[in-house]
């Protein structure tokens, strides 16, 4: 595989950094996950307008513009003859020269990492057919869950747990309310209504929920976006969640309760297919 690191092109064997890099020691750096189908990125300028934001909340810098991550973005696609499949992004502070809890001088460049991943059936995730199964966990993750951190270990322990559980995925449960999954954004189906949590720091603002609900809106779908619990997912007519990898994803078990019959439903099934299609139409 070619990566990018750093304004360079590079077998990933090639691509090394710093002990001391910043994203290593201390977990300071931000990332982004774009799609790419038929060879074009989905939500281009929702994924650059959030990692511009995650920056500026950290007082990070990093001179690319937005005409150079998309043409990093369309050379990797290319040369790694990429279809369907993700481009992941990660910003991190630099290497810091030692160990240090302050941030390096100002002017120190951040390390800049871009790898594809090939993801052939990504649209056609034969999960997307049958739905998936999640379990419940507190959410022990810090509070400014609004800016995209590589600080993914809470997430990564989840999925382990919602795996040895037999089940797919974790949601994420503060203050008797559902945050969002392990990996994203989360939503119930009651009648013709669809129920998500409002944006504030408890939660990542989702590309994929900012377009799902302006295209859910655009098809005279009535939207509440307010906090839920477990157990009203479990009485709902319908669940699933969002993210850029995962598009629409039907949820059809919560903790052990299978939502309505336990199959994927009408509302998540059609809401998939306008993602899809509508997000294609405006890929770059
Ligand atoms: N929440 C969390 C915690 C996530 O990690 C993700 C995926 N990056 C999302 C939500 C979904 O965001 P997006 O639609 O931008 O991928």
């Amino acid at each position: 595989r070619i990566v990018y690191l750093n304004g360079e092109y590079m077998p990933e064997e090639e691509a090394k950094i710093s002990i001391f890099d910043r994203g290593f020691v201390m977990g300071d750096a931000v990332y982004e996950v774009t799609s790419v189908l038929g060879g074009k990125i989905l939500e281009f300028e929702g994924h650059m307008t959030r990692l511009e934001r995650s920056m500026r909340e950290l007082e990070m810098t990093c001179a690319l513009t937005r005409e150079e991550w998309l043409a990093i973005h369309h050379e990797l696609v290319a040369r790694n003859n990429i279809d369907e499949g993700l481009v992941y992004l990660q910003v991190s502070r630099g290497n810091a020269g030692d160990r240090d809890f302050h941030y390096p001088p100002e002017g120190t460049p951040p390390t800049v990492v871009l790898y594809t991943q090939a993801k052939p059936n990504l649209a056609n995730d034969p999960k997307a057919e049958v739905g998936i199964k999640v379990i419940s966990l507190p959410d022990l993750r810090w509070h400014r869950r609004d800016i995209k951190t590589v600080q993914l270990l809470y997430p990564s322990m989840a999925k382990m747990a919602a795996e040895a559980a037999g089940k797919n995925d974790a949601w994420f449960v503060e203050d008797g309310a559902v945050t969002e999954g392990s990996s994203n954004n989360v939503y119930i189906v009651k009648g013709n209504k669809i129920i998500t949590r409002q944006l504030s720091t408890d939660i990542l603002h989702g590309i994929t929920r900012a377009s799902l609900l302006t295209y859910a809106a655009e098809a005279q779908m009535e939207i509440e976006e307010r906090p839920f619990t477990i157990a009203e997912a479990q009485e709902a007519d319908e669940a699933f969640f969002t993210s850029a990898s995962a598009f629409v994803m039907p949820v059809v078990e919560v903790d052990g309760v299978a939502v309505a019959d336990g199959k994927v439903g009408r509302v998540a099934k059609r809401l998939r297919e306008i993602y899809l299609e509508e997000s294609l139409k405006r890929a770059v």
